[in-house]
Order: structure tokens, then C-alpha cells, then sequence
């Protein structure tokens, strides 16, 4: 089976087919600047020459259409024929509390994902632009959606309410939702078969650090915490965001530098975090080579990004009172040895035991970097958010079709 994951974005999407029972990728991709006379393509087929084309795409339906026609391309493609994709998989950002699980598309599921507009007003009614667009192109293909927010709905209410009136959850759904979903559920699971241990009888806490980043909680394979908020503003230090700060800061710099609001939305999620910090960059390779070349602000904002991510570490241990195996996944995750080395050299409280060198090999595949006598594992899990979504897709597909 052959199974077509999309991540549509306002003014792009990012594509890869999979073949389902060889577990390969047979081609990926992606289209920029849609909307635009001078849209990008690039396809990269597996084997083959990648693809660059620039041409007007003005609207995700033309996207899919430019991306099918690749697929199928006599030199190009992968596949004789479209007909050979069998269902094609969604990610979704929100699906606030409807959502416990990966569903297939259907008339209420689209109305369902309408009516959470609000809640992701970026994110989701780019994801409907792109269900439409297969619909418009392959009718008959059955499509679904996968949400980052549904691996957190086992969140028992004490961590996702927050300590406000309770008016604003009852009419507006105001709450702790939590995203990356699908990352956490993965590394989760890759964590305990590299362990060799039952997921049900473990304590993990998962940290993605990517451009943006969250921690979890993951009790018995079930989130029950998770550092993002109700949007992915809350939580860790990132990249471009801040993450939490005192609530009273956002009317008292409202007032201070006369701010809309806006602009003081744009500061906390666009020019905050790492970059607002170092005043050099929100990429943490930019970061650490500034801090090699003796940048004291490259230093500082290192130093609260590490003591910010460390200190959820321990409150998650605390949530769960304690902890089996601490994984690290996504780009920072995956590839900063600093960042692993200063955070597990503070982790020695809870019995973690580094092993420096350990930390320092393997680049790109799933590995332990404490001791075999560490009493807390820390492990470094390439995240495959893709490959989920190919997943549950297939799964779906072939429930229904019994
Ligand atoms: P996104 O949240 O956009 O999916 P990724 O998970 O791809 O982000 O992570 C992107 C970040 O990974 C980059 O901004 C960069 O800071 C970081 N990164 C990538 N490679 C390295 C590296 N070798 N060392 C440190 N950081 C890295």
C-alpha cells in the first residue's frame, strides 16, 4: 500500500510517499510560495535527480495537482499512476478536544476541524486547504487526519486546567492542548522497544527541541503532562518564542511601549526566545558557534535554554514521582551534544550517569548516552513525525476496509 503524507502550511506543503509494507520513502518534497507567479517546487524521488521548478501556483489545488503529475512522471515519478496511492494522511495541528485519535476524513470531521479555526487560526485552515486539494484531485482516495494535539488528551484535568475562572474552558475552551503530539507518542514508544521494556510500565519524559519545543510526561505510554499550553507559545525557551514569562508582563509592556495586541503577540512567538537573547539567531548552531568564538549574549541565552528545559525535567520527574529514561529528539535534540552534556551533567540527583563519549557518536540513529549503569537511561531518538502519520493512515485504511 502506498500512502501520500501531506503537511500543508498557508503558503506551502511538504510531501512523502510511502510504500507501506517496505517501510521506504519512495519520493518527498515540498512547494513554497503558494500564491505566487514564482512558486517553488522541489521533488526529490527516491534513486532519482532531484526536481527544482519554479512556476505560478496560486493555490494548494494547482500544488497537488503540479505534485501528482511529478509522481507519476515518465522520468521523474515513482508510481505508473496515481491510482497506485491508496489513501493519503493529514497532519493536523489542532484538534482541540474532539480529537482523541487519528480519524478518517468524512463530512463531520471537516466540519469538526472548521469549527477549531479559532483555536489554531493559523495552522488549521491551512491543513482544510489541503484536504480540499486532494479531494478536488482524487475524489475517490480515502484521506485522514492525524493531530498534534491528540496523544495529550489523556492529560488527566488537574494538568490541563489552568488556575482561572472556570467561564473561560466552559465557553471558550481556554486549556492546556499540547503539541508535537505525534513526535512524543513515537520517540515514546521507539524509547521502550530500545529498552526493552514494556511501554506500560514505564516513566519516560520526552523532550522535542526543535525550532519550537515541549517536553511530556509519559506515564505507562499515556501523556499526562506536556510543557506546550493551549498554543505552542508555553512552555520551554525556544527558537523564535519565549515560552513562559509572568502573564503580567504582557499588559504592563502592552502599556509600557504602547503595543497592539498584535504586536505584543508577534514579540512573544516571533522575536523572543533564543533570538531575542542572543541578538544573533533563533538556530542553535548559529548559537553555539557565537558562544565558541566567546559571544557573551550567545552564552546567556544558551545558559537560560538549558536551565529552562533542565528544570522541566525535574518537575516531570516530580509529576510522575520519578523517572525511567529521559529521551532527546528533533533538530536541537538530535544534534546538539552541548546541549545533552550541560543538561545531563546537572541530572546526577536523579541518577543520571553521562557517558560523554557515547554522547558524542552515532549521529542519526537511536542511542543511549549514559552508562549501562545509569540508574535513569537518557536516550537520543531521531523523531519521524511523517512515518506516524503514514502509520495511523494505513491502519485506518485497512480497519475500515474489514
Ligand atoms: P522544526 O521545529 O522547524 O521542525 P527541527 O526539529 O528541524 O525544527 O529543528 C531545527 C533546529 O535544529 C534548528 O533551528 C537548529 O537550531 C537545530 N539544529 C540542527 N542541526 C543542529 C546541530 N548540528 N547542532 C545544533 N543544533 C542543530
Amino acid at each position: 500500500m502506498n500512502i501520500l503524507v501531506i503537511n500543508a502550511g498557508s503558503s506551502s506543503l511538504k510531501y512523502q510517499l510511502f510504500q507501506m509494507e517496505d517501510e521506504t520513502v519512495l519520493a518527498k518534497g515540498r512547494v513554497e510560495r503558494i500564491g505566487m507567479e514564482t512558486a517553488i517546487l522541489v521533488h526529490e524521488p527516491k534513486d532519482k535527480g532531484e526536481v527544482h521548478e519554479v512556476s505560478e501556483i496560486l493555490e494548494h489545488t494547482t500544488a497537488i495537482r503540479k505534485v501528482l503529475a511529478l509522481l507519476v512522471h515518465p522520468e521523474h515519478g515513482v508510481l505508473e499512476s496515481t491510482a497506485e496511492i491508496n489513501a493519503v494522511g493529514h497532519r493536523v495541528v489542532h484538534g482541540g478536544e474532539s480529537f482523541k485519535s487519528s480519524v478518517l476524513v468524512n463530512h463531520e470531521v471537516k466540519q469538526e476541524i472548521k469549527r477549531l479555526f479559532d483555536l489554531a487560526p493559523l495552522h488549521n485552515p491551512a491543513h482544510m486547504l489541503g484536504i480540499l486539494a486532494v479531494e478536488a484531485n482524487m475524489p475517490d482516495v480515502p484521506q485522514a487526519v492525524v493531530f498534534d494535539t491528540a496523544f495529550h488528551q489523556s492529560m488527566p484535568a488537574h494538568a490541563y486546567l489552568y488556575p482561572v475562572p472556570m467561564v473561560l474552558y466552559r465557553k471558550h475552551k481556554v486549556r492546556r492542548y499540547g503539541f508535537h503530539g505525534t513526535s512524543h507518542n513515537y520517540v515514546s514508544e521507539r524509547a521502550a522497544a530500545f529498552l526493552g521494556r514494556p511501554l506500560g510500565q514505564l516513566k519516560l519524559i520526552t523532550c522535542h527541541i526543535g525550532n519550537g519545543a515541549s517536553c511530556a510526561a509519559i506515564l505507562g505510554g499515556k501523556a499526562v503532562d506536556t510543557s506546550m499550553g493551549m498554543t505552542p507559545l508555553e512552555g520551554l525557551m525556544m527558537g523564535t518564542r519565549s515560552g513562559d514569562l509572568d502573564p503580567a508582563i504582557v499588559p504592563y509592556a502592552m502599556g509600557k511601549e504602547d503595543l497592539t495586541l498584535g504586536e505584543i503577540s508577534s514579540m512573544l512567538n516571533k522575536h523572543s526566545g533564543l533570538q531575542a537573547i542572543s541578538g544573533i539567531s533563533s538556530d542553535m548552531r548559529e548559537i553555539t558557534e557565537a558562544m565558541e568564538a566567546g559571544d557573551k549574549n550567545a552564552n546567556l541565552a544558551f545558559e537560560m535554554y538549558e536551565y529552562r528545559l533542565r528544570k522541566y525535567i525535574g518537575a516531570y520527574a516530580a509529576a510522575m514521582n520519578g523517572v525511567d529514561a529521559i529521551v532527546f529528539t528533533a533538530g536541537v535534540g538530535e544534534n546538539s551534544e552541548l546541549l545533552r552534556k550541560r543538561v545531563c551533567e546537572q541530572l546526577t540527583y536523579l541518577g543520571v550517569e553521562f557517558d560523554e563519549a557515547a554522547n558524542r557518536s552515532g549521529r542519526g540513529q537511536e542511542r543511549r548516552i549514559t552508562t549501562a549503569n545509569s540508574k535513569v537511561q537518557v536516550l537520543v531518538i531521531p523523531t519521524n513525525e511523517e512515518w506516524v502519520i503514514a502509520r495511523d493512515t494505513y491502519r485506518l485504511v485497512q480497519s475500515a476496509q474489514n
